[in-house]
């Protein structure tokens, strides 16, 4: 029986809009049908007409032979990235109803490029859930509702629909492994796109700090933000991030000036000889049995593919979540002090002057955890308080870039988990947000040292849930722990496997 057509890989797809088996207004109609009818409450907004008109650009651009590289691929943006055909909210409260005037780089390089130069082509089904301005590990900390939805909701794990699908880019990682999109963009800062892709057995990856564009990205730790491809497989994703990365000099000053590269034709490398550090730190007793095991078959999987493992050390693991857990408030309460009531979406209705309405519209427009990370970060920050927590984490965020640096002499990629357990029970951790923070723990120190990492999904544990592995390399080394990836996929099946509940 011929594959469905959303069971197929972006590849796959797009060698049928090519041969002309289905055109991209159809792919978008197939697509929208899904999405509409999703259980899992990841799509945040959906517009049929702007994504036909999208699609039937792309129809024309297919037909006339002037199609980008992944023209007519339909794909999910997370609602951080702001978008002129679709509104922005960054799941909150205080961006409902907000239009941005711009799209951001990332979106115009996947859509019809920078100035409408050099675009993939793609077509945008809609924008999806995340936590509250990324803030968060399981997106429960959501503000808006989603499609179909009267109030706010979380967004459920299609394997488990009691469990978290992760987060902060849980829309778009349930929305994949749901078969409602193929692909979907994330943004990282602590883990966000490593975690929900291994919570629901996708691929995706968080490129090395710069890569790619933030600008349009709406910021939440600036040092540490990072946009990146969420699919179902490590082809899909070198696809999406050769469209994605790309300096952006004028518009994001952090952007690095490196070629953009293509990371699909550096898939073929032979595993033969490969160094594969083995942090101690990361196998300890804090990592549950079940993920233990799936990690430790996947590793001999890669040694019998001829890659060699070897012990290494990342001695300040612990230490980087209290780092990040002062670093990113810090510049988060930074970042948010913009939302105001000025500018941007919401403004409170009752107030008596203009630090009333700053303080009324803060107070009604943002949820509980944003309002925890402000003021961690304004107390963190604070006269008295700034050397002995923000300047002290700085400088152990140095020392654990250097620990890696230390590490990578030894070995050609680093392997370990991406999160301690699998995707836990909707409102496990409600009344304890530091056990999400501890979840963290794996995702933390690639994040602090600017280093790209990915989710490889590497077979089942508890409950019959994802675990995935992830892959750290050194800076500008994506390519490398793309192809680890793409072997790894091509000996094993767990990136293709279903969802009981999904058609
Ligand atoms: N869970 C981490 C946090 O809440 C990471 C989030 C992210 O990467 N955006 O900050």
């Amino acid at each position: 029986m011929e594959k469905a057509l959303h069971d197929r890989s972006l590849t796959e797809l797009s060698t049928a809009l090519r041969t002309k088996q289905v055109s991209a207004v159809e792919l978008a109609q197939h697509f929208l049908y899904r999405a509409k009818a999703d259980t899992c409450g990841a799509f945040l907004s959906i517009d049929e007409d702007a994504t036909l008109a999208q699609a039937q650009a792309s129809d024309a651009r297919l037909a006339a032979g002037t199609g980008g590289c992944l023209e007519g691929l339909p794909l999910a943006h997370k609602d951080v990235f702001v978008t002129r055909d679709f509104p922005t909210t960054a799941g909150s409260k205080m961006l409902r109803g907000y239009r941005s005037p711009f799209d951001a780089t990332v979106v115009q390089k996947l859509g019809t490029g920078v100035n409408g130069q050099g675009g993939a082509g793609m077509v945008t089904l809609g924008k999806v859930s995340c936590d509250e301005f990324a803030m968060g590990s399981s997106n429960e900390n959501v503000g808006v509702p989603a499609v179909g939805h009267a109030a706010p909701s979380p967004v459920r794990n299609p394997w488990d629909a009691s469990r978290i699908p992760g987060g902060s880019s849980g829309g778009s990682a349930a929305a994949v492994a749901a078969r409602l999109t193929p692909a979907a963009t994330g943004t990282d800062t602590g883990g966000s796109i490593r975690q929900p892709a291994s919570f629901c057995g996708i691929t995706g990856v968080k490129p090395t700090y710069g890569r790619a564009s933030r600008y349009g990205m709406i910021a939440y730790a600036s040092s540490l933000d990072q946009a990146g491809p969420m699919a179902r497989t490590a082809e899909d994703c070198a696809l999406l991030l050769s469209a994605m990365c790309g300096p952006d000099l004028d518009r994001d000053s952090t952007s690095l000036d490196v070629p953009t590269e293509n990371f699909s034709a550096k898939l073929g490398d032979s595993l033969l000889g490969l160094r594969i550090g083995i942090p101690h730190e990361f196998f300890g007793d804090g990592l549950a049995t079940d993920v233990r095991s799936a990690i430790d078959a996947a590793l001999h999987t890669l040694e019998v593919q001829g890659a060699k493992l070897v012990p290494i050390t990342l001695p300040r693991t612990e230490l980087a979540i209290p780092v990040y857990y002062i670093i990113a408030p810090a510049e988060a309460s930074s970042n948010l002090s913009r939302f105001d009531g000025v500018k941007f979406g919401h403004r409170a209705k009752d107030y008596t002057d203009l630090v009333s309405m700053y303080k009324q519209t803060r107070a009604e427009g943002f949820g509980e955890e944003v309002k925890r990370r402000i003021m961690t970060g304004a107390y963190v920050l604070s006269h008295g308080y700034y050397d002995a927590y923000y300047l002290q984490a700085q400088k152990i965020r140095r020392m654990i870039a250097d620990d890696f640096q230390r590490a990578f002499a030894a070995c050609d990629v680093i392997a370990g988990p991406v999160a301690p357990t699998v995707a836990w029970k909707l409102g496990n951790n409600a009344s304890d947000p530091l056990a999400d923070y501890l979840a963290d723990i794996f995702t933390l120190p690639a994040s602090l040292a600017g280093l790209p990492g990915m989710s490889v999904p590497v077979g089942f544990g508890e409950g019959g849930m994802p675990v995935g592995m992830q892959l750290i390399g050194n800076y500008l080394q994506e390519a490398r722990l793309l192809n680890v990836a793409h072997q790894y996929q091509l000996h094993t099946d767990f990136h293709n496997a279903k969802p009981s509940g999904v058609s």
